[in-house]
Protein backbone atom coordinates (compact mmCIF):
# COMPACT_ATOMS: atom_id res chain seq x y z
CA UNK A 1 0.00 0.00 0.00
CA UNK A 2 1.29 3.41 -1.06
CA UNK A 3 1.44 6.05 2.26
CA UNK A 4 0.87 9.73 1.96
CA UNK A 5 2.28 11.91 4.20
CA UNK A 6 -0.22 14.74 5.54
CA UNK A 7 2.76 15.96 8.09
CA UNK A 8 3.73 19.20 8.16
CA UNK A 9 7.53 18.87 7.80
CA UNK A 10 9.01 16.40 6.38
CA UNK A 11 6.17 15.62 4.39
CA UNK A 12 4.89 14.26 0.73
CA UNK A 13 7.92 14.26 -1.24
CA UNK A 14 7.36 16.98 -4.51
CA UNK A 15 6.07 14.04 -7.30
CA UNK A 16 9.11 14.75 -9.60
CA UNK A 17 11.58 14.40 -6.67
CA UNK A 18 11.73 10.85 -7.22
CA UNK A 19 13.12 11.11 -10.76
CA UNK A 20 15.67 14.08 -10.11
CA UNK A 21 16.92 12.05 -7.39
CA UNK A 22 17.78 9.13 -9.83
CA UNK A 23 19.09 11.61 -12.11
CA UNK A 24 21.29 12.84 -10.04
CA UNK A 25 22.90 9.23 -9.12
CA UNK A 26 23.34 8.65 -12.60
CA UNK A 27 25.09 12.08 -13.13
CA UNK A 28 27.50 11.78 -9.76
CA UNK A 29 26.09 14.61 -8.22
CA UNK A 30 26.52 13.43 -4.81
CA UNK A 31 30.47 12.80 -5.59
CA UNK A 32 30.96 16.20 -7.18
CA UNK A 33 33.84 18.32 -5.15
CA UNK A 34 32.26 21.55 -3.52
CA UNK A 35 34.83 23.55 -5.13
CA UNK A 36 34.13 22.51 -8.62
CA UNK A 37 32.88 24.51 -11.80
CA UNK A 38 29.77 21.48 -11.83
CA UNK A 39 28.78 22.65 -8.15
CA UNK A 40 29.06 25.99 -8.92
CA UNK A 41 26.74 25.56 -12.01
CA UNK A 42 24.71 24.06 -9.44
CA UNK A 43 24.99 26.41 -7.11
CA UNK A 44 23.80 28.95 -9.62
CA UNK A 45 20.69 27.28 -11.08
CA UNK A 46 19.14 26.69 -7.41
CA UNK A 47 20.13 30.38 -6.38
CA UNK A 48 18.55 32.41 -9.56
CA UNK A 49 15.49 29.79 -9.67
CA UNK A 50 14.62 30.45 -6.08
CA UNK A 51 15.30 34.65 -6.79
CA UNK A 52 12.90 34.25 -9.83
CA UNK A 53 9.92 32.03 -7.82
CA UNK A 54 9.91 34.03 -4.85
CA UNK A 55 11.02 36.93 -6.71
CA UNK A 56 14.07 38.08 -4.44
CA UNK A 57 15.46 41.78 -5.18
CA UNK A 58 18.89 42.00 -6.95
CA UNK A 59 20.37 43.10 -3.71
CA UNK A 60 19.17 40.46 -1.44
CA UNK A 61 21.38 37.30 -1.19
CA UNK A 62 20.89 34.09 -1.18
CA UNK A 63 22.77 31.35 1.45
CA UNK A 64 22.60 27.82 2.25
CA UNK A 65 22.38 26.63 5.56
CA UNK A 66 21.70 23.43 7.38
CA UNK A 67 18.26 24.12 8.51
CA UNK A 68 16.29 26.75 9.58
CA UNK A 69 16.80 26.40 13.03
CA UNK A 70 20.47 27.39 12.32
CA UNK A 71 18.89 30.28 10.20
CA UNK A 72 17.22 31.52 13.27
CA UNK A 73 20.52 31.46 15.61
CA UNK A 74 22.74 33.14 12.53
CA UNK A 75 20.19 35.73 12.43
CA UNK A 76 20.23 37.32 15.53
CA UNK A 77 23.90 36.71 15.98
CA UNK A 78 25.09 38.42 12.89
CA UNK A 79 21.96 41.65 13.29
CA UNK A 80 21.48 41.78 17.02
CA UNK A 81 24.08 43.38 19.37
CA UNK A 82 21.86 43.25 22.22
CA UNK A 83 17.91 43.81 22.03
CA UNK A 84 15.59 41.58 19.85
CA UNK A 85 12.04 40.89 19.61
CA UNK A 86 10.32 38.60 19.29
CA UNK A 87 6.27 37.74 18.61
CA UNK A 88 5.43 34.15 19.43
CA UNK A 89 2.35 32.78 18.83
CA UNK A 90 3.35 28.66 19.09
CA UNK A 91 6.40 26.77 19.66
CA UNK A 92 8.01 27.13 16.46
CA UNK A 93 8.24 31.23 17.31
CA UNK A 94 9.01 30.69 20.33
CA UNK A 95 12.28 28.22 19.59
CA UNK A 96 13.00 32.38 17.91
CA UNK A 97 12.73 33.32 20.96
CA UNK A 98 15.12 31.01 22.89
CA UNK A 99 17.78 31.14 20.57
CA UNK A 100 18.63 34.48 21.05
CA UNK A 101 17.90 34.26 25.14
CA UNK A 102 20.83 31.34 24.65
CA UNK A 103 22.92 33.59 22.74
CA UNK A 104 23.32 35.89 25.52
CA UNK A 105 20.98 38.39 23.79
CA UNK A 106 18.01 41.04 26.15
CA UNK A 107 15.53 39.07 23.93
CA UNK A 108 11.92 40.23 24.87
CA UNK A 109 9.11 38.22 23.85
CA UNK A 110 4.93 39.25 22.87
CA UNK A 111 3.31 35.98 23.63
CA UNK A 112 -0.40 35.26 22.20
CA UNK A 113 -2.63 32.07 23.42
CA UNK A 114 -2.36 29.02 21.20
CA UNK A 115 -4.93 29.47 18.43
CA UNK A 116 -5.97 33.01 19.75
CA UNK A 117 -6.14 35.93 17.72
CA UNK A 118 -3.67 38.94 17.91
CA UNK A 119 -3.73 42.24 17.04
CA UNK A 120 -0.35 43.35 15.21
CA UNK A 121 -1.75 46.92 15.71
CA UNK A 122 -2.05 46.74 19.34
CA UNK A 123 1.50 45.73 19.61
CA UNK A 124 3.99 47.94 20.86
CA UNK A 125 7.86 47.01 20.24
CA UNK A 126 10.04 48.15 22.78
CA UNK A 127 12.46 51.14 21.36
CA UNK A 128 15.93 49.32 22.08
CA UNK A 129 14.78 46.85 19.88
CA UNK A 130 17.52 46.27 16.96
CA UNK A 131 14.96 43.69 15.52
CA UNK A 132 11.66 42.62 15.35
CA UNK A 133 11.24 38.53 14.47
CA UNK A 134 8.33 36.94 13.30
CA UNK A 135 6.65 33.60 11.97
CA UNK A 136 4.51 34.31 9.21
CA UNK A 137 3.09 30.29 9.78
CA UNK A 138 2.76 28.77 13.49
CA UNK A 139 3.06 25.35 12.33
CA UNK A 140 2.33 24.02 16.10
CA UNK A 141 -0.97 25.70 15.85
CA UNK A 142 -1.89 26.57 12.59
CA UNK A 143 -1.91 30.82 12.96
CA UNK A 144 -1.05 32.59 9.96
CA UNK A 145 -0.05 36.15 10.38
CA UNK A 146 -1.70 38.55 8.02
CA UNK A 147 0.85 40.15 5.71
CA UNK A 148 -0.40 43.39 6.18
CA UNK A 149 1.13 42.75 9.77
CA UNK A 150 4.57 42.68 7.94
CA UNK A 151 4.03 45.99 6.12
CA UNK A 152 3.01 47.55 9.32
CA UNK A 153 5.65 46.82 11.54
CA UNK A 154 7.55 48.20 8.50
CA UNK A 155 5.73 51.26 8.47
CA UNK A 156 5.92 51.64 11.97
CA UNK A 157 9.30 51.04 12.46
CA UNK A 158 11.40 51.54 9.42
CA UNK A 159 14.43 51.75 11.51
CA UNK A 160 14.05 48.36 13.02
CA UNK A 161 15.64 45.02 10.83
CA UNK A 162 12.96 42.50 10.36
CA UNK A 163 13.37 38.82 10.14
CA UNK A 164 10.44 36.50 8.93
CA UNK A 165 9.93 32.94 9.47
CA UNK A 166 8.12 31.39 6.03
CA UNK A 167 9.48 27.73 7.03
CA UNK A 168 5.71 25.98 6.57
CA UNK A 169 3.99 28.55 4.51
CA UNK A 170 6.57 28.98 1.32
CA UNK A 171 5.90 29.27 -1.57
CA UNK A 172 2.34 29.96 -0.56
CA UNK A 173 2.68 33.64 0.40
CA UNK A 174 2.89 36.51 -2.05
CA UNK A 175 5.30 38.49 0.02
CA UNK A 176 7.24 41.88 -1.05
CA UNK A 177 10.66 40.26 0.13
CA UNK A 178 11.83 44.68 0.62
CA UNK A 179 9.25 44.63 3.67
CA UNK A 180 11.90 42.42 5.81
CA UNK A 181 15.43 41.75 6.22
CA UNK A 182 16.40 38.42 6.77
CA UNK A 183 13.91 35.39 5.37
CA UNK A 184 14.58 31.71 5.93
CA UNK A 185 13.33 28.65 5.58
CA UNK A 186 14.38 24.69 5.40
CA UNK A 187 13.44 22.43 2.20
CA UNK A 188 11.30 19.53 4.21
CA UNK A 189 8.32 21.33 4.04
CA UNK A 190 6.57 23.44 1.35
CA UNK A 191 9.36 22.02 -1.12
CA UNK A 192 8.39 18.41 -0.09
CA UNK A 193 12.56 17.41 -0.87
CA UNK A 194 14.64 15.34 1.98
CA UNK A 195 15.39 17.58 5.23
CA UNK A 196 18.70 18.73 5.83
CA UNK A 197 19.35 22.28 4.27
CA UNK A 198 18.27 25.61 5.24
CA UNK A 199 18.07 28.99 3.03
CA UNK A 200 18.22 32.54 4.47
CA UNK A 201 18.13 35.54 2.22
CA UNK A 202 19.38 38.22 3.30
CA UNK A 203 19.34 42.20 2.39
CA UNK A 204 21.68 44.64 2.71
CA UNK A 205 20.77 46.14 5.99
CA UNK A 206 20.97 42.88 7.29
CA UNK A 207 24.65 42.40 5.76
CA UNK A 208 25.69 46.07 6.82
CA UNK A 209 24.53 45.38 10.32
CA UNK A 210 26.86 41.99 10.57
CA UNK A 211 29.98 44.74 9.44
CA UNK A 212 28.49 47.02 12.59
CA UNK A 213 29.04 43.90 15.05
CA UNK A 214 32.29 43.30 13.70
CA UNK A 215 33.76 46.13 14.27
CA UNK A 216 32.41 46.43 17.86
CA UNK A 217 34.31 43.49 18.02
CA UNK A 218 31.41 41.20 18.91
CA UNK A 219 31.02 37.96 17.61
CA UNK A 220 28.78 37.07 14.63
CA UNK A 221 29.84 33.54 14.81
CA UNK A 222 32.15 31.88 12.29
CA UNK A 223 32.72 29.88 8.86
CA UNK A 224 28.85 30.87 8.48
CA UNK A 225 28.82 34.72 9.83
CA UNK A 226 27.17 36.38 7.20
CA UNK A 227 30.42 38.09 5.91
CA UNK A 228 31.85 34.80 5.10
CA UNK A 229 28.87 33.69 3.48
CA UNK A 230 28.49 36.53 1.27
CA UNK A 231 32.37 35.97 -0.09
CA UNK A 232 31.49 32.87 -0.86
CA UNK A 233 28.11 33.29 -2.83
CA UNK A 234 30.56 35.69 -5.11
CA UNK A 235 31.71 32.33 -5.96
CA UNK A 236 28.91 30.48 -6.25
CA UNK A 237 30.15 28.56 -3.22
CA UNK A 238 29.48 27.82 0.80
CA UNK A 239 32.19 27.75 3.13
CA UNK A 240 32.03 24.50 4.27
CA UNK A 241 31.08 21.09 1.82
CA UNK A 242 26.99 21.68 1.67
CA UNK A 243 24.37 19.47 1.14
CA UNK A 244 25.56 19.25 -2.69
CA UNK A 245 22.53 16.98 -3.49
CA UNK A 246 20.07 18.78 -1.76
CA UNK A 247 20.98 21.97 -3.62
CA UNK A 248 20.78 20.30 -6.97
CA UNK A 249 17.16 19.00 -5.86
CA UNK A 250 16.14 22.23 -4.46
CA UNK A 251 17.08 23.77 -8.29
CA UNK A 252 15.23 21.27 -10.02
CA UNK A 253 12.05 21.21 -7.70
CA UNK A 254 11.88 25.06 -8.21
CA UNK A 255 11.77 25.51 -11.40
CA UNK A 256 9.06 22.34 -11.30
CA UNK A 257 7.42 25.22 -9.69
CA UNK A 258 8.10 27.74 -12.10
CA UNK A 259 6.90 25.70 -15.16
CA UNK A 260 3.38 24.79 -12.90
CA UNK A 261 3.49 28.51 -12.09
CA UNK A 262 3.35 30.46 -8.75
CA UNK A 263 -0.04 31.69 -9.51
CA UNK A 264 -1.52 27.97 -9.93
CA UNK A 265 0.56 26.91 -6.84
CA UNK A 266 -1.26 29.53 -5.09
CA UNK A 267 -4.82 29.14 -6.21
CA UNK A 268 -4.20 24.97 -5.65
CA UNK A 269 -3.53 25.51 -1.92
CA UNK A 270 -6.19 27.78 -1.43
CA UNK A 271 -8.52 25.16 -2.97
CA UNK A 272 -7.62 22.69 -1.20
CA UNK A 273 -7.81 24.57 2.13
CA UNK A 274 -11.15 25.67 1.20
CA UNK A 275 -12.49 22.14 0.86
CA UNK A 276 -10.19 21.16 4.38
CA UNK A 277 -11.53 23.59 6.42
CA UNK A 278 -15.54 23.25 5.36
CA UNK A 279 -15.18 19.28 5.94
CA UNK A 280 -14.30 19.70 9.31
CA UNK A 281 -16.89 22.56 10.03
CA UNK A 282 -19.47 20.22 8.57
CA UNK A 283 -18.60 17.13 10.52
CA UNK A 284 -18.83 16.29 13.98
CA UNK A 285 -16.30 15.87 16.54
CA UNK A 286 -13.88 18.41 14.90
CA UNK A 287 -13.09 21.97 15.17
CA UNK A 288 -10.53 23.86 13.91
CA UNK A 289 -8.36 25.09 16.29
CA UNK A 290 -7.00 28.72 15.35
CA UNK A 291 -9.12 31.49 15.26
CA UNK A 292 -10.85 31.86 11.82
CA UNK A 293 -9.08 35.52 11.49
CA UNK A 294 -5.92 33.85 11.21
CA UNK A 295 -6.45 30.20 10.05
CA UNK A 296 -3.65 28.74 8.14
CA UNK A 297 -4.18 27.21 4.83
CA UNK A 298 -0.92 25.36 4.78
CA UNK A 299 -1.06 23.90 7.75
CA UNK A 300 -4.70 23.03 8.99
CA UNK A 301 -4.89 22.48 12.56
CA UNK A 302 -7.98 20.80 14.38
CA UNK A 303 -9.02 19.79 17.75
CA UNK A 304 -10.80 16.16 17.49
CA UNK A 305 -13.25 15.74 20.47
CA UNK A 306 -12.53 12.76 22.79
CA UNK A 307 -8.43 12.73 21.52
CA UNK A 308 -6.94 12.19 18.37
CA UNK A 309 -5.09 8.86 19.35
CA UNK A 310 -7.47 6.48 17.59
CA UNK A 311 -8.26 8.78 14.65
CA UNK A 312 -4.31 8.85 13.60
CA UNK A 313 -3.88 4.74 14.08
CA UNK A 314 -6.86 4.50 12.14
CA UNK A 315 -5.68 6.69 9.11
CA UNK A 316 -1.72 5.23 8.97
CA UNK A 317 -3.18 1.60 8.81
CA UNK A 318 -5.35 3.01 5.65
CA UNK A 319 -1.80 4.68 4.55
CA UNK A 320 -2.30 8.30 5.43
CA UNK A 321 0.25 9.62 7.96
CA UNK A 322 -0.86 12.61 9.51
CA UNK A 323 0.63 14.88 11.78
CA UNK A 324 -0.06 14.58 15.71
CA UNK A 325 -0.79 17.81 18.12
CA UNK A 326 2.60 19.19 18.67
CA UNK A 327 3.37 19.49 22.38
CA UNK A 328 0.82 19.99 25.32
CA UNK A 329 -1.74 19.27 21.95
CA UNK A 330 -0.60 16.20 21.12
CA UNK A 331 -3.78 13.81 22.20
CA UNK A 332 -6.12 16.68 20.91
CA UNK A 333 -5.21 18.20 17.74
CA UNK A 334 -4.39 16.53 14.40
CA UNK A 335 -2.15 18.74 12.04
CA UNK A 336 -2.96 17.92 8.32
CA UNK A 337 0.14 19.85 5.62
CA UNK A 338 -1.57 21.05 2.44
CA UNK A 339 1.69 21.80 0.59
CA UNK A 340 2.54 21.65 -2.92
CA UNK A 341 2.90 18.08 -3.27
CA UNK A 342 -0.31 17.20 -1.88
CA UNK A 343 -2.71 17.05 -5.02
CA UNK A 344 -6.37 17.59 -4.50
CA UNK A 345 -6.99 14.02 -5.13
CA UNK A 346 -4.83 13.17 -1.93
CA UNK A 347 -7.17 15.24 -0.04
CA UNK A 348 -10.22 13.74 -1.18
CA UNK A 349 -8.92 10.54 -0.43
CA UNK A 350 -7.94 11.69 2.93
CA UNK A 351 -11.02 13.33 3.67
CA UNK A 352 -13.34 9.81 2.71
CA UNK A 353 -11.21 7.65 5.38
CA UNK A 354 -11.60 10.63 8.11
CA UNK A 355 -15.48 10.33 7.21
CA UNK A 356 -15.36 6.72 7.48
CA UNK A 357 -13.52 6.27 10.67
CA UNK A 358 -16.24 5.68 14.08
CA UNK A 359 -15.56 7.40 17.21
C1 LIG B 1 9.78 23.19 10.99
C2 LIG B 1 9.86 24.59 11.38
C3 LIG B 1 11.06 25.16 11.84
C4 LIG B 1 12.32 24.36 12.02
O1 LIG B 1 12.81 23.86 10.83
P1 LIG B 1 14.14 22.95 10.84
O2 LIG B 1 14.34 22.64 9.40
O3 LIG B 1 13.79 21.74 11.67
O4 LIG B 1 15.21 23.72 11.45
C5 LIG B 1 11.07 26.50 12.14
N1 LIG B 1 9.97 27.26 12.02
C6 LIG B 1 8.80 26.75 11.60
C7 LIG B 1 7.61 27.64 11.49
C8 LIG B 1 8.70 25.40 11.27
O5 LIG B 1 7.54 24.89 10.84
Amino acid sequence: MKTIFFTPGPSKLYPTVKKHLKDAINKNIPSLSHRSSAFQEIYREASRSLRRLLRVPKDYRIFFLSSATEAMERIVENCVVKNSFHLSDGAFSDSFYQIAVSLGKKAEVYRVADGSYLDCLSITVPAEAEMICLTHNETSTGVSLPLTCISHARKLYPDKLIALDIVSSVPYPALDIRLVDCLFFSVQKGFGLPSGLGVLIVGPRAIEKSLLLKKKHISTGSYHRFERLVQYDGKSQTPETPNVLGIYLLGKVTQDFLTRGIGKIRQDIREKADVLYSFFAKTPGFVPFADKRLRSDTVIVIEVTGGSDKLLDHLKEKGFVVGRGYGKHKKEHIRIANFPAHTKGDVQRLLKEIKRFKF
